[in-house]
């Protein structure tokens, strides 16, 4: 049974790294009819966010890969929240240092500080220099009967390789002698990110282990603790590294790195899913847009690169276009247009219809719902700016852009019906007769109705703006124009 996880620690927002191997984690275990676990691994207690669990947990809904065990649910392998079974990492170390794979270290950090000093000063390679490992026994029942605070660390062999074959990477070898002496419990009873990993994946029996490859340097640490315990050594693949356009790692800095930010802004999960999945991967066929669900059946390690992908929101906006285009029924579109609505149109009297008369006039165009708000404030807004100068250039002159907007006047004030193509038939016939062209006789009324340079096309937008609004807008830039 191939059983998967992913492994979060509760320390900030779910970041986007992390939900990309979410996804070929639970991709893999289901193409495998098998299982993919949520485990948190709380045991930093320094770097502990609390609500962090629950925004993980929020996100997988989001995306729609719930786990099949976890924290809060239960399962047949828990507590899946570390920090709810200390006494098992505690005593699992104990057991290493009976067996001889561990030590108890007393170290002082002042101890430490002076150590990594010097070893910097000698530029000697930065690890512990065994102070402690040549500790009798009799030391170091004097040391805890004086309740000494202490460490436990891994004896790592002084000679010899570790290797394994990742299933993304094939060999990868480590040298035994530059690996430290790692901590494996704390001063506090608290177990390091090593033991507990290990001691977890094996009791929740996990095969294959699928994670970044910024942890493949603890790999070899970990399998040491395999063979301390006499575990079979489960296979690893190292998914690569979601870099920034400059090459850089994933960061703050040059992308947003929450995936709570994505769902904010509108994004669509399915295409967020796509695109992520996309990156590190190759489709048989080369597809840029394909679902989840194929991606699953198709997913293996084979396709997957090793160099670093690059994230790029702008792909990733023009991805969720296709779906908000193709993807979505009218019905749904309808619905995320309406969600990312700002409460004061939704409250206006007749804001119902003409939403509904709005929508779809931007599902072409739409990159990301939380743009809405914006592209609709001219639609509902009593005040909005206009650029003159704007206005100006886009018919010429001033002469020009005047001349127009009284014959539009002219045409417009008191017409029988506000309806499209009544309104569509004036305009034109008055653009033919006065020998205005299209393209600046149309801007020109778009900039006067609206500010902007883009809205949806221009009789739509006239006829949804509404007599009044269209009116009282002409005739104040009209006026402005005027002097
Ligand atoms: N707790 C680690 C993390 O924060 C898990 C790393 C692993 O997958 O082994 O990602």
């Amino acid at each position: 049974m191939i059983r998967t996880r992913i492994a979060p620690s509760p320390t900030g927002e779910p970041h986007i790294g992390n939900i990309y191997t979410a996804l070929l984690n639970y991709a893999y275990a289901k193409g495998h009819g098998g299982q993919f676990i949520l485990r948190i691994e709380d045991t930093d207690r320094e770097r502990f966010v609390s609500g962090a669990e629950q925004q993980i947990k929020e996100a997988l809904d989001w995306l729609d890969i719930a786990p099949d065990e976890g924290p809060g649910q239960g399962g047949a392998f828990g507590p899946y929240r570390q920090s709810d079974k200390l006494e098992v990492y505690q005593q699992k170390a104990q057991e290493l240092t009976e067996s001889g794979y561990a030590y108890l270290c007393f170290c002082s950090s002042e101890r430490l500080d002076a150590m990594r000093k010097e070893q910097q000063t000698k530029s000697l390679q930065p690890k512990y220099d065994r102070h402690c490992l040549s500790l009798s026994k009799d030391e170091i029942k004097k040391r805890l009967d004086n309740n000494e605070p202490y460490v436990i660390r891994l004896k790592v062999p002084d000679e010899g390789q570790t290797k394994f074959n990742d299933l993304i990477r094939g060999e990868v070898i480590f040298e035994n002698q530059l690996i430290d002496d790692q901590i494996l419990l704390k001063s506090d009873g608290y177990p390091t990110y090593h033991l507990a990993v290990v001691v977890d994946d094996y009791a929740m029996k996990i095969n294959p282990i699928i994670r970044a490859e910024e942890w493949i340097s603890s790999t070899p640490k970990q399998i040491l603790l395999y063979q301390a315990f006499g575990w079979e050594v489960p296979q690893f693949a190292h998914t690569p590294l979601l870099r920034n356009l400059d090459g850089s790692k994933l960061s703050k800095r040059r992308n947003a790195v929450s995936v709570l930010w994505y769902k904010e802004q509108g994004f669509l999960s399915e295409a967020l899913k796509n695109y992520l999945v996309r990156l590190g991967w190759s489709h048989p066929q080369d597809k840029e847009v394909f679902d989840y669900a194929e991606f699953i059946k198709l997913f293996d390690f084979d396709r997957v690169c090793t160099s670093a992908p690059v994230f790029d929101i702008q792909k990733l906006e023009w991805l969720n276009g296709v779906y908000i285009r193709e993807k979505l029924s009218d019905k749904e579109y309808q619905q995320y247009f309406y969600d990312f609505i700002p409460g004061w149109i939704k409250v206006l009297p007749d804001s119902e219809s003409r939403l509904v008369q709005l929508a779809p006039l931007f599902r072409e165009r739409l990159k990301r719902f939380a743009e809405v708000p914006e592209l609709i404030n001219y639609f509902f807004a009593d005040e909005i700016e206009i650029d003159l100068e704007l206005l100006i250039k886009q018919a010429k002159s001033k002469e020009i852009a005047r001349e127009m907007l009284e014959a539009v006047l002219g045409e417009l004030t008191d017409l029988s019906q506000w309806e499209k193509p009544v309104i569509e038939k004036k305009l034109r016939s008055l653009g033919e007769t006065r020998g205005w062209k299209n393209r600046p006789f149309f801007m020109t009324l778009r900039v006067a109705a609206s500010g902007c340079i883009a809205t949806p096309p221009l009789f739509d937008t006239l006829f949804v703006l509404g007599e009044e609004k269209v009116i009282s807008r002409f005739k104040k830039v009209l006026a402005g124009l005027m002097v």
